[in-house]
């Protein structure tokens, strides 16, 4: 998977578009059906670290509806490399989609409870191995952010003013702000609520001197996984304007916000905006059916 890197979609959005104003989305989602979207780029160079190191395992963390979990199973299984995740709270009767998935690409599963799930190191320590190649949770760290800078090579993005991503744990935008180019401003809309730190969680990711970029905090919608029926309405509608499948952890709200932020001309005169489709698609599962049209 560190080969060459894919071509990806760039489709138009009329609906979200104002006059001299167009918005574009890179449809990442298209990539990978399991390890889809921003994943691919950020598990990497992990994958191919690890390798390099002669570990013949992936360790990392995350929640019961993680999509970087699902990811490290698949692509380490395809790397040929075992793996681990260390779930945060208590096995359930009934795993989620995302965990039986994992399991079922050959990741072992282990429940950590709540309070030790916050001290990732003692767990560390706990199981410390020397063929586990560790990787912390989001694939947050520097190989993830290099990975996620070779999305903008991905299509013809050097017209664009404005790049707009999802923001979790900040490796994503961290890499397409070190990959932007010096006309192009990134911003960042944050999926999780009161994160005061991700500005400087991004900042500890990019060398010294790099460009100046913007985290929009203002469309959580509540939080982490919120999904308000006014943002599934929104969800729904933009499917039949536009057939553009969002999840409700990360995209929709990146759409959102981009509708309403072009609706406060917000942007510069002429800026040109490119969306990141990110993927996450699978994350809509945990939804009663029927909910989405798509
Ligand atoms: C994981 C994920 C993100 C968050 O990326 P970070 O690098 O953690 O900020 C955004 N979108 C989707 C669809 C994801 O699965």
């Amino acid at each position: 998977m560190t080969e060459s890197l894919p071509n990806i979609a760039i489709q138009p959005l009329p609906s979200l578009s104002a006059k001299d104003m167009p918005v574009d989305i890179l449809r990442l989602d298209e990539l990978h059906p399991v390890i889809s979207g921003n994943k691919w780029f950020k598990l990497k160079y992990y994958i191919q670290d690890a390798i390099e190191q002669g570990k013949d395992t992936i360790a990392t963390f995350g929640g019961a509806w993680s999509n970087h979990i699902v990811a490290t199973a698949f692509a380490s299984r395809e790397a040929g490399l075992r793996s681990i995740g260390f779930i945060r709270g208590e096995e359930s009767a009934t795993p989620s989609s995302a965990l039986a998935d994992a399991q079922r690409y050959g990741m072992k599963l282990v429940y950590i409870d709540r309070a030790r799930y916050r001290d990732t190191t003692s767990v560390r320590t706990q199981y410390a191995d020397g063929n586990l190649y560790w990787v912390m949770e989001g694939g947050y760290g520097v190989p993830g952010a290099k990975g996620a800078a070779d999305i903008l090579k991905t299509a013809r993005t050097s017209p664009y003013t404005d790049i707009l991503c999802a923001t979790g744990t900040g490796t994503m935008a961290a890499g397409l702000i070190a990959a932007a180019q010096p006309h192009q401003t990134v911003t960042g809309i944050s999926v999780l609520k009161n994160n005061h730190n991700i500005e400087s969680d991004i900042e500890s990711l990019l060398p010294a001197g790099h460009r100046p970029f913007v985290i929009n905090h203002e469309y959580h919608f509540g939080g982490y996984a919120k999904h308000p029926k006014e943002l599934v309405a929104f969800m729904n509608e933009l499917w039949n304007r536009e057939r553009l499948p969002t999840d409700i952890v990360y995209t929709s709200k990146l759409l959102f916000a981009a509708k309403d932020l072009l609706g406060k001309e917000y942007f510069a005169p002429r800026a040109r905006i490119l969306l990141i489709h990110s993927g996450g698609l699978q994350g809509n599962r945990s939804l009663p059916p029927g909910t989405l049209i798509f």
